[in-house]
């Protein structure tokens, strides 16, 4: 599958003093690459801006691909992981709630544990 991470609120929490990795990133990316899924991240904000946070928080090794957020992207998305409830609705995948950069979330935990249940991990 083509698995879609969104980055702000998703993967990080960004204010003007911190851009914080969400808890649990780089496991739940390893453990989707290793169930033999692709990766991409994507965002409203741009390729340029989901370059820079993949190479700030060491995700280049997992990710195959990054896009902005268009919805004639290619490869089309199979599941993502968004904190859009809308957009969960309109592609499927799991909705986590917005990051704000608390030390002890667990969204992707959560997200793993849906794909387990779907059979897809
Ligand atoms: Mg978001």
């Amino acid at each position: 599958m083509n698995i879609f991470f969104d980055v702000d609120q998703t993967l990080v929490h960004i204010d003007q003093d911190s851009n914080v990795l969400r808890p649990g990133a780089h496991d739940a990316m390893q453990r989707i690459k290793a169930a033999g899924h692709n990766i991409y991240v994507w965002s409203a904000t741009g390729e340029p801006h989901v370059r820079r946070i993949v190479a700030m928080h060491g995700l280049s090794e997992w990710v195959d691909g990054m896009f902005d957020k268009d919805p004639r992207v290619q490869p089309y998305p199979d599941f993502i992981i968004d904190d859009d409830w809308y957009l969960v609705e309109k592609y499927g995948g799991h909705c986590v709630s917005q990051y704000k950069g608390h030390a002890h979330d667990r969204e992707f935990e959560a997200a793993l544990q849906r794909l387990t249940d779907l059979g897809h991990l």
